[in-house]
């Protein structure tokens, strides 16, 4: 059999740890962010280096055996059954040169890691909205955050990666691989596992006018229709979302961040405020703060459903549409954003990475996040599909490569079909991957129907 002394080579092989059914920790490390995952691995290999991941493959590759890569463990792709987990967790390491203004880390920092240590200089690269999210994971999908209309997408950042491909041999994206550059930019994975990521970093002041502004839920369309104005012709700077709970006693809150000068985001902000919230919990934060605003909307171990896309426009009919549709209740957590693209994502250079984001003004990701009960899935997924549905008519074809669920295309057609930029990747992937021991299998509740 395919696990006959697997977890002895991997034990001889590497200095971290090998977890196997019935250790401590199994249970902990099969789990990905979604219950509604449940999938079991033959051996998780706990690399401490990159020696432990060229080692762990090695024994992988020996027994044929398929491989995820688990960084900060919120996809569905994290884990798998009757193949080997390599869980780049413990490569945690943060360093940032603070004079060239970049950061290294390691491919399994999370975004709470970087924030904190780059913030120490007052810099900061666009980084996702849940801070427990690995930095390698968000990247390689792209990276979409706060900051990101004033700073681009995560992976505009990526100047260099050390790699360790599938069969062993380190590769390092940048000068010496440019192309392997292109594709870790938003390119959704399968390449290789990343040991090391390279990002560019901006001055941030640490302290950032942000916040929420918290209104009625019957104002939502009056709320929604100002949010969109403001940010249709606001300056790059301004960044955030509008949130909608679920049901119609659930949250309206025009989420924003300015990153500039706090006197310059009163001014930007002061159309909202001028509605006269029922609260103003928008003042002079730090970011690292910031970034935890929504820590208890996202918690980990929730099941999960996510529909996600780029919106051609937002005009009052689709505001109506999916006020009336979020106004159906659901499990508490569960939570829309409508967030405005434009900005730095309008000016990338299309040909410096795999990422593309099409002409679109808006963007929605839709999280359907309730309690590890199966019985609650049915009305929880169909709230999340209800608010897809009403958005469908303003819905482009091109899908954000980090919210495949719940129908992916695939996978190499993540990034928007078979054209040009799909066809490259694929050439990449064969390269990095020829036997796709690297690409899982999307796990089967996202292929099959909600129902
Ligand atoms: C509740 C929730 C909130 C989210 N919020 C945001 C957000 O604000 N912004 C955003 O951009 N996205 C967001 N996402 C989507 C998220 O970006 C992607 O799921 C991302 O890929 C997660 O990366 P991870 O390392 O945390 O997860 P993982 O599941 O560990 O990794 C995700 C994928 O990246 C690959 N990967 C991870 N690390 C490496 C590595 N070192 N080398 C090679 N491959 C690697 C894995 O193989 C896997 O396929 C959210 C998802 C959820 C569930």
């Amino acid at each position: 059999m395919a696990e006959d002394g697997l977890a002895a080579a991997l034990r001889a092989r590497i200095e971290g740890e090998v977890v196997v059914a019935g250790d401590p920790g199994y249970d902990r490390l099969r789990s990905v962010f979604n219950a509604r995952i449940d999938r079991r691995p033959l051996a998780i290999a706990r690399c401490a280096s990159r020696e432990d991941v060229v080692a762990a493959l090695a024994a992988g590759a020996e027994r044929g055996l398929p491989v995820a890569v688990r960084g900060g463990g919120t996809s569905d792709l994290a884990t798998l059954d009757a193949g080997l987990v390599v869980d780049v967790g413990p490569l945690d390491r943060v360093a940032i040169d603070p004079e060239a203004a970049t950061v290294r880390v390691g491919g399994g920092a999370t975004w709470r890691e970087l924030d904190a240590a780059a913030q120490e200089h007052g810099l900061a690269v666009t980084g996702a909205r849940v801070p427990r999210l690995g930095v390698a994971g968000v990247a390689l999908a792209g990276g979409s955050g706060w900051l990101e209309r004033a700073l681009g997408p995560t992976c505009a950042g990526v100047v260099g990666a050390e790699v360790v491909l599938a069969g062993g041999r380190t590769a390092r994206a940048g000068d010496e691989d440019p192309d392997l550059l292109w594709a870790l930019r938003g390119g959704a994975g399968g390449f290789g596992v990343v040991t090391e990521l390279e990002l560019r970093l901006h001055p941030l002041d640490p302290t950032l006018l942000s916040g929420f502004l918290g209104f009625p839920r019957e104002r939502a369309l009056e709320v929604g229709g100002a949010f969109r104005d403001l940010l249709e012709h606001g300056p790059d700077e301004l960044g955030g979302a509008l949130m909608l709970g679920a049901g119609i006693g659930g949250a309206c809150s025009a989420v924003v961040a300015f990153a500039g000068s706090v006197a310059n985001g009163e001014e930007a902000v002061a159309p909202l405020r001028a509605l006269g919230p029922s609260i103003d919990a928008v003042a002079p934060n730090e970011y690292t703060a910031l970034q935890h605003l929504f820590d208890v909307r996202n918690p980990h171990g929730s099941r999960v459903h996510l529909r996600g896309g780029y919106l051609r426009e937002l005009p009052d009919e689709a505001l109506e549409r999916v006020i009336a549709a979020a106004n159906r209740p659901a499990a508490a957590l569960s939570h829309l954003l409508l967030q405005p693209l434009g900005g730095a994502l309008e000016r990338l250079d299309p040909d410096a990475m795999a990422l593309r984001i099409p002409d679109a003004p808006w963007a929605y990701r839709c999280f359907g996040l309730w309690p590890p009960v199966e019985s609650l899935d049915r009305g929880a997924i169909d709230w999340v599909d209800g608010i897809a549905a009403a958005l469908e008519p303003y819905t482009l074809a091109t899908a954000h490569p980090g919210f495949l669920a719940p129908r992916p295309e695939p996978y190499r057609s993540a990034t928007g079909g078979a054209d040009e930029r799909a066809t490259r990747l694929e050439s990449i992937r064969q390269r990095c991957d020829p036997e796709g021991t690297l690409r899982p299998d999307p796990p089967a509740i996202h292929a099959r129907a909600p129902r």
